[in-house]
């Protein structure tokens, strides 16, 4: 496995194609605009090389027989789960933020995973060799695997094939025997700039008219015709400060949006192309992993977010007992989420492919906790806090350090502690609450609304509805005109 020196050497020897604000970024590594993001993932692998850390964040491959990054492996039973949440808090507890240029490719190849073996078997194709031969070598050499669930998408209320604009979702423009061409776009996808590779599959199900937007494969990111860019974020000029207050320890996390301008995929690389009647069972192969183990991901950065509300109460000469009721809700708003993943992952079951799938109906139920109860945790960080840990409200680094008043403001900023030590915290918690720390949990991973249709399909209200009549003793029918 690779060292965090070996990756970050193999991101600057990458064709540069990252812009931001109008400028060309020459090396990921070291631009303020993304070096935050590879630091972040450098721990990972900085990680998974600490035997403290190591069956969290490796694990056996039947494909190499070594051990390899979790991020590239198949998950093939409910431990796998487990630790697959494990995983991502830890991540969220060693960075503060999401190493989201991995979790999207992870859950898309193993999504494919079992979706290349159902195309196989059902249509006699060799998607899942090439799948195989493709994750071998990237285990072989421990890349860094961003996940796209394309769109743009357009109108929402119609299909690819329905948009005045054809590019409005990706899709096949040429096809070969060498391979295909493809052109299109993703907007918002997460680390891309810490990523050698990118995962592409279907965001959604379609129907025959959209078959050339059935498509799925795995590039390089520097790949001719893929242009990145990077999305602005309202805590740039913060982020882009270095100082004490902003160590890089704390990790970053970036969006960007991809533009594909007529891209040649070589068949190999191709892992579905047209078959349009397998993309919905793709989606939810997605869907049901991805939204369990966000769990663990916010979960984890809760975590975070109590130990600095905690530390500022002291900080402020507060007990943490004067904020228990709240510290205490923070704690179960975490556990909540990361308890329905590992449940969502245990009551899963075997595809003949051998990837585990979670309960979806779990799964989902996990999402709509993710899009709410870490917006409560944050509200009660900021809580606890006191100003100092809004937005605007805590003087620059630049400032704190001024030769003509940083003393001053230093000296009017301490309470039970320096002034130092509390500027840190608060700017921890503004991290962790507001600024770039902040992960996707409202429509990463899709949103709360598509999470609750499935809910919907999955619960079987005749039963529920049965149950009721029995212990009521109704013997009677009841039903109801449907309303066109
Ligand atoms: C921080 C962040 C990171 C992300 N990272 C990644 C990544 O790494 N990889 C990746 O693939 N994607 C990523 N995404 C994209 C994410 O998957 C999408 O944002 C998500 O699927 C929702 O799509 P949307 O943003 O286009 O919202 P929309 O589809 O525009 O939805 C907006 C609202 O409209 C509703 N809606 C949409 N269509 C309909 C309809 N037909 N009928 C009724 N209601 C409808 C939705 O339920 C929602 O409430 C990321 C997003 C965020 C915010």
């Amino acid at each position: 496995m690779r060292t965090a020196q070996q990756y970050k050497e193999s991101l600057r020897r990458m064709r540069p194609n990252i812009y931001k604000f109008g400028e060309l970024i020459t090396d990921v590594t070291t631009h303020p605009a993304t070096k935050r993001t590879v630091e972040g993932h450098a721990q990972i692998f900085e990680a998974s090389l600490d035997p403290k850390y190591q069956d969290i964040l490796t694990t056996t491959s039947p494909l190499t027989n070594t051990r390899v990054s979790r991020y590239l492996s198949i998950i093939q039973s409910p431990q796998d789960m487990i630790a697959n949440l494990q995983m991502k808090r830890l991540m969220f507890n060693l960075t503060g933020t999401c190493t989201g240029g991995r979790c999207a490719g992870f859950n898309a190849l193993n999504a494919m995973w079992a979706a290349t073996y159902d195309i196989d078997h059902a249509k006699k194709t060799d998607y899942h060799q090439r799948l195989r031969a493709w994750l071998k070598d990237a285990q072989t050499q421990d890349i860094t695997l961003s996940g796209a669930l394309t769109d743009a998408k357009g109108d929402r209320s119609k299909s690819p094939s329905q948009q005045a604009d054809p590019d409005l979702s990706l899709h096949i423009v040429k096809e070969s025997e060498k391979g295909i061409v493809v052109r299109g776009a993703k907007v918002m996808i997460c680390g891309v700039a810490a990523a050698n590779e990118l995962f592409i599959m279907p965001g959604s199900g379609y129907k025959e008219l959209d078959k050339a937007y059935a498509v799925s494969f795995a590039i390089p990111r520097d790949i001719d015709g893929l242009t990145v860019i990077e999305a602005r974020h309202p805590s740039d000029t913060r982020e882009l400060e270095d100082g004490f207050d902003n160590p890089v320890t704390i990790g970053g996390i970036t969006q960007a949006y991809l533009l594909f301008d007529d891209v040649f995929v070589p068949r190999d690389r191709v892992f579905l192309c047209g078959e349009y009647d397998f993309t919905t069972q793709a989606v939810m192969n997605f869907i049901a992993p991805y939204r369990a183990a966000i769990g663990g991901c916010v979960a984890g950065q809760g975590d975070v977010m109590v130990g600095a509300a905690a530390l500022m109460a002291r900080a402020n000469g507060l007990s943490e007992k004067v904020f228990r009721e709240k510290l205490t809700q923070m704690v179960m708003n975490n556990e909540t989420t990361f308890g329905m993943g590992v449940a969502a992952g245990v009551l899963g079951s075997a595809h003949p492919s051998g990837v585990w799938i979670p309960s979806q109906l779990i799964s989902n139920i996990n999402k709509v906790h993710v899009a709410t109860l870490p917006y409560e945790t944050k509200r009660l960080a900021q809580e606890i806090a006191g100003g100092i840990a809004e937005t605007g409200c805590l003087p620059s680094c630049k400032d704190l350090d001024d030769p003509k008043y940083g003393d001053l403001l230093k000296k009017y900023l301490a309470a039970n502690c320096s002034g130092e030590t509390r500027a840190k915290i608060a700017r921890l918690i503004e991290w962790l609450t507001i600024g770039s720390g902040v992960p996707g949990c409202m429509h990463g991973g899709g949103s709360p609304d598509g999470a609750k249709l499935v809910i919907n399909a999955s619960t079987d209200f005749e039963h529920l509805m049965d149950l009721a009549k029995r212990l009521a003793d109704i013997k009677e029918n009841i039903r109801v005109e449907q309303k066109k």
